[in-house]
Formats: C-alpha cells, sequence, structure tokens
C-alpha cells in the first residue's frame, strides 16, 4: 500500500519549490541534497542578482538566503523582494555563517523571517523549512 500524500508530478500534486541563494559550493550541495531527499524542488543561485530575477520569475514557496554573497548584500535581496509586491509574500530564512551578535536583529529588520546560523543543524533547519512551507500553504 502506498502513502496517500506522495508528492510527485505522476499524481498531479505540485512540489513545493525552494530558492537556496548561496555562494559556497559545498554549503550549497549539502542544502540542495537534504531538501532534494525530502522532497523539495529546489532552484539555485549563487548571485543576489539572479536572486531577485528568479524569485519574479519562478515565484518559489521559500527563498533560503545566504547574507554573504559576492554581488549584493543577502540583506539588500530581502529588503528589495519584500519591496515588490509579486515578491513580498515569499517568506525568507537567512542562513549566515560566522554568526555575530546582531545577525539575527539584521536579518530580520531587511524583511528575512526566520534565520538559521550555519553550521545547521539537520533536525531544526528541516523543522523551520517545514514551518515556514506550512505558513504559506494556499
Ligand atoms: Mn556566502
Amino acid at each position: 500500500m502506498y502513502p496517500l500524500t506522495i508528492e510527485s508530478p505522476q499524481n498531479g500534486v505540485k512540489k513545493q519549490t525552494i530558492l537556496i541563494v548561496e555562494d559556497n559550493t559545498l554549503n550549497m550541495m549539502l542544502l540542495n541534497d537534504l531538501l532534494e531527499v525530502h522532497g523539495y524542488a529546489i532552484l539555485k543561485t549563487s548571485h543576489g542578482a539572479e536572486a531577485l530575477t528568479m524569485a519574479r520569475d519562478y515565484h518559489p514557496d521559500l527563498i533560503l538566503l545566504d547574507i554573504q554573497l559576492p554581488d549584493i548584500s543577502g540583506l539588500e535581496v530581502a529588503r528589495t523582494l519584500k519591496d515588490d509586491h509579486e515578491t513580498r509574500d515569499i517568506p525568507i530564512i537567512a542562513v549566515t555563517a560566522f554568526a555575530m551578535p546582531g545577525d539575527e536583529e539584521k536579518a530580520l529588520e531587511s524583511g528575512c523571517d526566520g534565520y538559521v546560523a550555519k553550521p545547521i543543524s539537520v533536525h531544526r533547519f528541516l523543522g523551520t523549512v517545514r514551518s515556514f512551507l506550512s505558513r504559506s500553504a494556499p
């Protein structure tokens, strides 16, 4: 007997989509594999400017946003997305390395909805992801 809630294109249930914005290759791979294994469809970029375009074009269900990016800061990305009526409803979880005092406040002030410090705890991280996806569910 199959579980009733398999999320697959075959039974017409759309996978929830997560946009990962991360310029560190290893972190990107870890996040991608972890979330893919848990059934999410993944979009990826390592640049803030591209994150803005992808958020508008694909309207993902959730954005995981690294704060240190090579072009524009993740904080700027968050502010821009939250200023745009087309993207402001997408929940954003900030992901930061080398967490400094005040990072979480800065992320939340910039419009991020949640905050996770690297290295991530897998169990807590998945819990955070699920909690934001269920809030945005139709
Ligand atoms: Mn980075």
